[in-house]
């Protein structure tokens, strides 16, 4: 059985005061809800890791992820922050490959090899972020250009590694525009995603994948969206800032 995964990016939202409100909120519902079957992931800036932790406590099925770590493992590398810091900080996930990140700060499949390893290394579980822009879906080679992000960082992983990861498929156009893929879409690309694993790791370690999908989810689309056999989750930006939101797609399977 698949995980199904319900993950928040905060991006760079939420001061110390917001963060702690709508983390207790979270946690309280996800509580008192008993939603089961469901893992949440929460994802703030570096700083809340640590206080946001605490909120958490042993809350089961809830766990803290960062939105990013280094491709380094130590040393002289100001302002970055390594996934073993991370680790020792009680952090169990990590989004790596997010569009923003590709786009704005130049990160490329290569790089991402590096920062996966460096994840993986210190028992982080990655969230890989992998999507088309609109140019590509517009030309109709978006499942071939999804596919080579995966080759082209993936694929130099053994099974038991690629195993541990998360996939986030993200169309570009669809994060943070309002502007969401079709269910219908979605789940073809899942499984041309899946497909595509099985054929270099076998149809097992493909089937044991996570795959969640990004872009636009919110309250009134994710039943639709998450109703798909090979949509494990979500990556949800703009609606996981708010609790009720956010809670109400984790109890949309
Ligand atoms: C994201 O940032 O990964 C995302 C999917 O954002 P949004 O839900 O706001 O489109």
């Amino acid at each position: 059985m698949r995980k199904k995964i319900i993950a928040g990016n905060w991006k760079m939202n939420m001061t110390f005061d917001e963060g702690q409100k709508l983390t207790s909120e979270i946690v309280n519902m996800f509580k008192d809800e008993n939603i089961s079957d469901v893992q949440l992931v929460i994802n703030p800036p570096f700083p809340h890791l640590h206080p946001v932790k605490k909120l958490i406590g042993d809350t089961p099925n809830v766990f803290l992820g960062a939105q990013n770590c280094s491709d380094k493992e130590s040393g002289a590398y100001t302002g970055e922050v390594s996934a073993k810091i991370l680790a020792s900080f009680g952090v169990s996930h990590v989004i790596l490959g997010h569009s923003e990140r590709r786009e704005y700060f130049k990160e490329d499949n290569a790089i991402l090899t590096e920062k996966l390893k460096q994840a993986l290394a210190n028992g982080l579980t990655p969230i890989f972020c992998c999507g088309e822009s609109l140019e590509i879906r517009e030309a109709g080679t978006h499942e071939s250009n999804v596919k080579f992000q995966l080759t082209d960082s993936l694929f130099g992983l053994t099974a038991e590694e690629i195993s541990k990861v998360i996939i986030a498929y993200e169309p570009i156009w669809a994060i943070g525009t309002g502007k969401t893929a079709t269910s219908d879409e979605a789940q073809q690309m899942h499984l041309s995603l899946r497909k595509h694993i099985a054929s270099k790791y076998g149809q097992e370690v493909a089937n044991s994948i996570s795959i969640l999908y990004g872009g636009s989810m919110n309250a009134g689309n994710a039943t639709d969206l998450l109703s798909k056999p090979d949509v494990d989750g979500g990556l949800i930006g703009g609606a996981s800032l708010k609790s009720r939101d956010f809670i109400t797609i984790a109890k949309s399977y």
